[in-house]
Formats: C-alpha cells, sequence, structure tokens
C-alpha cells in the first residue's frame, strides 16, 4: 500500500493507474478505522481495480468549540486495516498541504437541504464537507466515492453536489455497520465512558422502534417519531437534538409515509453527540 502525503503523489500514481485502463474507487475518511469505513474499503474493492482512502481530520467542517483538536487519531492502526482490506493508496494530507492560508473558496449547496437535521447545531458542517469531498473528487478523480448511510444527511449532500458540479463519479451508499449490541460504529463512540456506552443504545432501539412499527405497517409518521422519542426520553443520560422524519433526497420534513423517508435521530450521550437513522421505503 502506498502512502501519500502529496496531491502531487496521488495525481501521479491516478494517472498510471488510469494510462493501464483500471478504475479507481475513492473512500473518503477522517480516520481511527473501524469495521464501517473497512466496508466502505471493500466494497470499494469489488467495485473497482484500485482503492484509495483518505484519512484527513478536515478543519472545514468543524466549528469553533467542536472536537477537532481531540478527534481521536491513530494513522498506524488505520494503515494496517486499510492495508489488510487490500487499499491501494492512503492519501494523508497536512492540513497545509489541503488548504494553503489564503485559501477563500468554498463548495456550498445554497438550499434549505443542508440546513436541516444536523445542519440545524451544525450550520457551516456540510460546506467544510462539500468544500474538501470537492477537493478529493479533484485530486484523486474517482469513477466510484462510497459513503456510509450511517451519515445519511452527508451522503445526500454529497449526491446533489456531485450531480449539480457534474463530477463525473458514481456515488455508492454502503450499509450502517453495527456493533453486536446495535449501536453503529463510529470514531466517537471512544469518547463515551462505561455507562454512557450502555446508554449510547437507546440510539439503535429507537431506530429499531420506529423501522418495526413502519414495517408493521404504521402510517402516521408522528406516531412513530413519538415512540422513537419516548424511548429515548426515558434514558436519564441521554439529550435529544433531534428525533425527525425528512424525504430521503431532499431532507425536508415529511408528514405523510411516501416516496423514500429518512427517520434520524441525534442524541447526546453526556457530551458525545451520536446519529443513527433507517430509510423507509413506500
Ligand atoms: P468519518 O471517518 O466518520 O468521516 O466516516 C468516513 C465514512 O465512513 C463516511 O462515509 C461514513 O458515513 C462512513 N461510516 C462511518 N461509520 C460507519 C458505519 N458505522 N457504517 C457504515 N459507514 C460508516
Amino acid at each position: 500500500m502506498i502512502i501519500a502525503t502529496k496531491i502531487s503523489e496521488v495525481r501521479a500514481q491516478v494517472a498510471a493507474w488510469k494510462k493501464e485502463g483500471l478504475t479507481v474507487g475513492l473512500v473518503p475518511t477522517m480516520g481511527y478505522l473501524h469495521e464501517g469505513h473497512t466496508s466502505l474499503v471493500d466494497r470499494a474493492g469489488k467495485d473497482c481495480d484500485r482503492v484509495v482512502a483518505s484519512v484527513f481530520v478536515n478543519p472545514t467542517q468543524f466549528a469553533p468549540g467542536e472536537d477537532l483538536e481531540t478527534y481521536p487519531r491513530d494513522f498506524d492502526h488505520d494503515c494496517a486495516l486499510l492495508e489488510a482490506h487490500g487499499c491501494h493508496l492512503v492519501f494523508h494530507p497536512e492540513v497545509e498541504e489541503m488548504y494553503s492560508q489564503d485559501a477563500a473558496t468554498f463548495v456550498e449547496i445554497l438550499s434549505e437541504m443542508p440546513k436541516q437535521l444536523c445542519g440545524k447545531t451544525r450550520p457551516t458542517h456540510f460546506r467544510g464537507v462539500c468544500t474538501v469531498v470537492s477537493k478529493l473528487f479533484n485530486i484523486v478523480t474517482p469513477d466510484k466515492a462510497f459513503f456510509g448511510q450511517k451519515d445519511a444527511q452527508q451522503l445526500a449532500v454529497i449526491r446533489r453536489m456531485a450531480e449539480d458540479l457534474s463530477y463525473p463519479v458514481e456515488i455508492v451508499g454502503c450499509p450502517i455497520v453495527r456493533e453486536k449490541d446495535g449501536l453503529a460504529k463510529s470514531s466517537r463512540n471512544t469518547y463515551l465512558s462505561e455507562t454512557e456506552r450502555k446508554a449510547a443504545l437507546v440510539l439503535s432501539k429507537a431506530v429499531f422502534l420506529g423501522e418495526e412499527l413502519a414495517g408493521q405497517g404504521e402510517r402516521d409518521v408522528k406516531q412513530i417519531l413519538g415512540a422513537m422519542r419516548k424511548l429515548i426520553e426515558e434514558e436519564p443520560l441521554a439529550r435529544i437534538d433531534y428525533v425527525s422524519a425528512v424525504d430521503g433526497v431532499t431532507m425536508m420534513p415529511v408528514e405523510n409515509m411516501q416516496g423514500q423517508i429518512l427517520f434520524a435521530v441525534a442524541v447526546y450521550i453526556g457530551k458525545t453527540r451520536l446519529i443513527d437513522n433507517f430509510i423507509w421505503k413506500g
């Protein structure tokens, strides 16, 4: 596996692969990798001849006061996992390589989409995500890029951006990978104390409950959200950010069970904000 820290190295390697007629898949990550991330690498390896993963804690998607400085990092472990899953190149740039000091250009979706759900508490988050993913698309020029359904709004935002900016990249969404007890895997789970880790199960329990109710034929969105909310509120360590149902493409709130609906939750467990979701298709 090649470890590249410079944009020019990535460009040269990808150019060589493309000259051989090989296809390239990109898996963008912030590192501290787990089976959620490696499931994307596995899928990329099935779909593409060469797999590039990026490990970059992107400062522009963090607001002041968020966890940029404390975000967990373990690059050696990340490399071992990536190599074991057949990744061909890991791009691990310094912040200065990605953003020059006078960088002044952002990629921002101007509809209501990035202001919904996580955008309410993190108003500049998706601008940072779109900017860095756009840069990664320009650097790696992948045929396909792989994102987790765990970050459902991010996936919807990236799909919008890729279409609006005519990126010749197929966006592939991959299923949520969970711990045995149901908790969605996340690099941020490492922040949880033992008691918080137990309390965090309310997210997946609420998601499974909502999914079960919808599966049993409940067609009242408010009833489903109410049941999910109630379950979370019973956990003293949990503080709800949102429990919402939105259109699966536009991310706008819905009241009726029609089309593709994203049921999404964001909950603080202590100081740690966790997310989870399920999709219902009519
Ligand atoms: P992150 O490193 O948190 O920015 O995540 C990088 C990519 O991995 C994103 O596309 C995430 O949606 C995806 N991802 C993170 N956790 C999971 C998970 N539990 N299951 C599936 N994909 C995940």
